[in-house]
């Protein structure tokens, strides 16, 4: 099928241009500025189930299998959290960060693709202990750091919060994470019901994880750096005693707790 018949059918039913684009230009291997330029190039057959899947609310980015983060592409895959644009706010105020105090040892709990940890050990130099409770998102992770040369800098131990690091939680400077904060019964765009739950709820008030890693971990000495709900700042801010940021859109997305020693 020529790539104009399935823009202009795909179109109609309400998909982008762009992704539909984009989604040719991953089947047939050529550039979407080729495409952009031979609409009347000749589209395999199996481009119609994948505009099928998208126009379901399957995400694009599973469906090309990659997504642009911090200026770099990475690898993800059904099983992991596509990374969103707030997240690059808290890589930008974590590299700040890193650079001021001349921090040498993070973590990062909940990996997911890696954006965080491949991104601040290329941008700084730092180590990055990371953990996850499931496997994938470990070794999309390990794919992802491979990738960008950085796997001895990172170091990926399946397990909840920092459990999985006990024996080297004194040296940790700085500890980031982008948990799951979406309150429970909340109701979600299509495109989220394919993402792993356990990357996006935290609980009734979405406030689960944040609770729980308080409660377990004394974090005097320590910078802690974590991405939050828009709504959920005040209340982190009296639970934590921390500060809160906001994000390019003005919300509250930054809890930032520094426990002078
Ligand atoms: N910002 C994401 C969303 O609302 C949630 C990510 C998360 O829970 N960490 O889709």
């Amino acid at each position: 099928m020529k790539l104009y018949d399935l823009i202009s059918q795909y179109k109609a039913c309400g998909l982008s241009e762009r992704e539909i684009i984009l989604i040719a230009s991953h089947l047939t291997g050529k550039s979407k500025e080729y495409l952009i330029a031979h609409p009347e190039t000749e589209c395999p057959d199996e481009v119609l189930g994948l505009l099928d899947l998208r126009l379901e609310g399957y995400p694009l980015q599973y469906i090309l299998g990659s997504v642009e983060f911090y200026g770099r592409t990475f690898k993800v895959e059904e099983g992991v959290l596509i990374p969103r644009w707030e997240t690059e706010g808290l890589v930008e105020i974590a590299v700040d960060i890193i650079k001021r105090k001349q921090i040498k040892l993070v973590a990062d709990i909940g990996v997911g693709s890696g954006v965080i940890a491949v991104t601040l050990a290329l941008e700084t130099g730092v180590t990055v202990l990371g953990t996850d409770v499931e496997r994938k998102p470990l070794e999309v992770t390990l794919k992802n750091a491979k990738t960008y040369g950085v796997e001895d800098k990172i170091e990926l131990r399946l397990g909840k919060f920092l459990e999985p690091f006990k024996e080297r939680y004194a040296e940790i400077q700085l500890i980031v994470s982008n948990p799951p904060y979406v309150k429970c019964g909340t109701p979600l765009q299509k495109e989220l019901l394919y993402e792993p739950e356990c990357a996006l709820f935290g609980g009734v008030d979405g406030l689960d994880f944040y609770r729980e890693f308080f409660r377990r971990y004394d974090v005097t000495g320590k910078i802690v750096l974590m991405e939050i709900g828009e709504d959920q700042g005040e209340e982190l801010k009296r639970m934590t005693g921390g500060t809160v940021l906001k994000d390019l859109a003005g919300k509250d997305r930054y809890l930032l707790v520094e426990r002078l020693s």
